[in-house]
């Protein structure tokens, strides 16, 4: 069999969907390495990047606990000893999460680039959560010809519904309820007949929850990330804030619907 690596590429302060990324890697191989890297680089806000949840000691116990063989916490000489040439994340890389945050997915793929070859893995698992980091990854490693499987793995939520998130431990009681829209609005619009509906839908429930400041929601298609025209391979996205904290998640166009 031929030698496999896995790569699980993290910012810390792990949680139950990160550690769904290693369970998925261990299809893959025995070698499973996570990082732990919060990258300056897809930062545009010092505020932001301050105020990062850090814990790599509990993180490496959790990581190793689901089956994690190598953690890899570098510092940020180590991942930039020279000066940065970034990497052109594209057209894709300015639409959605990237309107608002200047040069994210460029700061995301030059750290991801540089991950890989200090690890050398032959898979990285990346989570959908992150739909639109997940798109500009798999095309650039594909034009690149990087040779590195990258591999998919599917949002994990809490029982109430609200996709797990480094950024969740900053909501109060109150602001977790009123998290909830997204979810509620990311059902309630994939159930709906026609990509019409679902955009509608989406709107109507995100603007019905006061406390929810909406960045942007929409159906696209998953082929090219621009405005979905029919149900087929599509999904909706949403990012707003509650309370100054931001919040994004997506979910796939209802196989039902589609039928
Ligand atoms: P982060 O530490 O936020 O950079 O996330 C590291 C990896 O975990 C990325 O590939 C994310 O998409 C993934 N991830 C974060 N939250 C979730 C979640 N709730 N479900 C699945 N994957 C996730």
């Amino acid at each position: 069999m031929t030698h496999t690596k896995v790569l699980v590429p993290t910012m810390g302060a792990l949680h139950a969907g990160h550690l769904s990324l290693i369970e998925i890697g261990k299809q893959y191989s025995r070698e499973i390495v996570v990082s732990i890297f919060v990258n300056p680089l897809q930062f545009e806000d010092p505020q932001d990047l301050a105020k990062y949840p850090r814990s790599v000691e509990s993180d490496s116990q959790q990581a190793l606990l689901a089956g994690a063989t190598q953690i890899w916490a570098p510092t940020v000489e180590e991942i930039y000893p020279d000066q940065v040439s970034v990497i052109d994340s594209g057209v894709i890389g300015r639409k959605f999460e990237g309107v608002g945050r200047e040069g994210h997915f460029d700061g995301v793929l030059t750290v991801v680039d540089r991950l890989f070859k200090h690890v050398q893995p032959t898979h990285a698992v990346f989570g959908e959560k992150d739909f639109q980091q997940l798109f500009i990854i798999k095309k650039w490693a594909k034009k690149s010809k990087l040779g590195i499987e990258i591999i998919s793995a599917p949002v994990i939520r809490d029982v109430d519904g609200l996709a797990l998130s480094s950024r969740n431990v900053r909501l109060g009681a109150d602001d977790r309820k009123t998290a909830l829209v997204i979810s509620r609005a990311l059902r309630q619009a994939t159930h709906e007949r026609s990509v019409e509906s679902a955009r509608d839908r989406l709107h109507d429930v995100l603007a019905s929850e006061p406390g929810f400041e909406l960045d942007y929601a929409e159906i696209i298609n998953e082929d090219n990330f621009e405005p979905a025209t029919s149900a087929r391979k599509s999904r909706a996205l949403v990012a707003g804030w509650v309370n100054g904290v931001r919040l994004l998640d997506n979910m796939q166009m209802s196989a039902s619907v589609i039928a």
